[in-house]
Parts: C-alpha cells; structure tokens; sequence
C-alpha cells in the first residue's frame, strides 16, 4: 500500500514533544517530510537527527509572527513546498479561578490562540502562493468544549481554537484549503508532568492527571500514540472532503 503522506511536506509545531512528536514519527512512517518547528530548539534538533534526512528542525515561538514566516521559509528551501502545517505547540499554567491575573491570561492566549491564529495566516499565504491545495489542522481540547476551574484561560484559549479553525475553513476554502482540529482529551505527555506539579503547588492535587483520567469511559488516559491515526487522516488525502471540524480523541470523557 502507498504511503498515505508520500513526499508532502509538513510542519508540526511543538514537534519536539509528547503529541508533537508522536505526530512527527507518524508523518515520517507515512513517507512525508517533517519539519519539526519548536520553541526547545535543542529537542527538536535531537528528534530530527534520529529520524534521517526526511525530518529537520527550526526554533520557533508560535506566537512571533517573524519566527513563523522563518520556520515555514525553511520548510519550503529545504522540501520545495508546504503541504500541511499542524498548529499543535500548547502549554498551560493553572491558576484558582479568582487568581487569575492578566499577564496568565494573555501568556496563555497569545501561545495557545493567537500562536495558531498567526499559523494559520502565515501557512495559509504559502499554500496561496503556490496555487493551492494546503491542509492545516489545529490541535484543541476537550478545555475547548468545556471550561475547566483551574485552568480557564487556556480553555478559553481552546475554544478559540474551535471558532479559529471554523472561521479560517470558510475563509481559506476558495484557496484549496481544509482547516480541521482535533481534540484529545487527556494523554500522558510532559505537559501533564509541570501541570501536575502546578497544581500540587497550587494546594489542588486531587484536580490533577489521575482525577481527570479516573472517568473515562474506556478506562485509561491516551498516550500520544493514540492521536497518530486521526492526525495522520486529517493530513492525508482521505479528509479531502472534511473542513471545518474538530475531531474529539478522547477516549469517551465529555462526550461534546
Ligand atoms: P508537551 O508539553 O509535551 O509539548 C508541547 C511542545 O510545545 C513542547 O515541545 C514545547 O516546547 C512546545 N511549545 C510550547 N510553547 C511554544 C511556543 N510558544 N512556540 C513553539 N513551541 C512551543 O505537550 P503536549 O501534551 O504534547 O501538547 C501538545 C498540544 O496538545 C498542546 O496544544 C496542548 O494544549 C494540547 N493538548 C494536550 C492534552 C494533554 O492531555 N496532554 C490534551 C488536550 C490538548
């Protein structure tokens, strides 16, 4: 059977770890080239030397529109196009709702929101520029769909996310491009370490990792692994005729 990514090109932020670089391993299995754009420069140069001459690394701060134009300028010299570009870098830093200061809210919406709406806008003119047809595809959360106590900006910044990918699938459409999410619910990547460890801090360890998986339905928390499939779907040709959506990989949790 073909590789369903064979010679695309593809660029996934926040590459260098947990559900990035599960994607990253996932587009070079399927034949793609990957360049892994990340704010660790260092972890992404270390996962692209283990993966050969189909992956390459860029430092990156999503949320630095200058940083973006140069990651994607990169991908392009290095590969000749841009075929797909993940807006998947993410963090969070909890706060008890009635502490929430500014400077959280808007660090935790410039990465999380505006990161991807400048990802979108800046892969959006490259696949205009070659005449089209591009896929982007944006990582958001169950915190999209529902406001957790805890962590309430970055459920905002989820939800925007949601709105992000609905506005820019009818506003890119005409150019040849889909623009999907998918959200996953609760998976076991470093993230989960330093949220943890925040709330712990924060006097709420009950609300941590353990909590959030004990009601999933089918009985476990994702590992980044089980995000692969689905991203890999909406990258490859076999979401040709999907935009707009916001896929939940959630292991049966919120169920909206
Ligand atoms: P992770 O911490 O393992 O990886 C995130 C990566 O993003 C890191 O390599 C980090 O260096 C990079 N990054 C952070 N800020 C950046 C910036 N400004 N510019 C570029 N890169 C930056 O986390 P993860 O769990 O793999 O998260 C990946 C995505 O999945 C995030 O968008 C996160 O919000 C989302 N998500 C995670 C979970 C979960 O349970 N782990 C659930 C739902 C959604």
């Amino acid at each position: 059977m073909a590789e369903r990514l064979e010679g695309k090109t593809v660029v996934v932020t926040g590459g260098a770890s947990g559900i990035g670089a599960a994607i990253v391993r996932g587009v070079v299995a399927e034949g793609g080239n990957a360049v892994i754009a990340d704010l660790d420069e260092a972890a992404a140069t270390s996962l692209a030397e283990s993966l050969g001459d189909r992956a390459v690394a860029v430092g990156m701060d999503v949320s630095d529109r200058a940083q973006v134009m140069a990651g994607i300028a990169k991908a392009v010299k290095v590969f000749g196009r841009l075929d797909v570009y993940f807006n998947n870098a993410g963090m969070n830093v909890p706060m008890p709702f009635l502490g929430i200061t500014e400077s959280n809210f808007e660090l935790v919406m410039r990465v999380n929101a505006l990161g991807v709406l400048i990802g979108m806008q800046e892969a959006a003119r490259q696949f205009i520029a070659q005449a089209g047809p591009g896929k982007i595809v944006n990582t958001a959360s169950i915190a999209g769909r529902t406001g957790f106590p805890d962590f309430a900006p970055y459920s905002a910044a989820k939800a925007a996310v949601i709105s992000l990918t609905q506005a820019a699938a009818r506003a890119l459409a005409s150019h040849k491009i889909t623009v999907n999410a998918f959200a996953p619910g609760v998976v076991a990547t470093p993230l989960w370490k330093k949220l943890d460890a925040d709330l712990a801090q924060m006097g709420k360890p009950e609300a941590g990792f353990d909590s959030m998986a004990a009601d999933i339905l089918l009985g476990r928390a994702a590992v980044p692994d089980d995000i692969v499939p689905t991203a890999v779907f909406l990258a490859a040709p076999d979401s040709d005729y999907i935009t707009g959506q916001v896929i939940p990989i959630e292991g049966g949790m919120i169920l909206v």
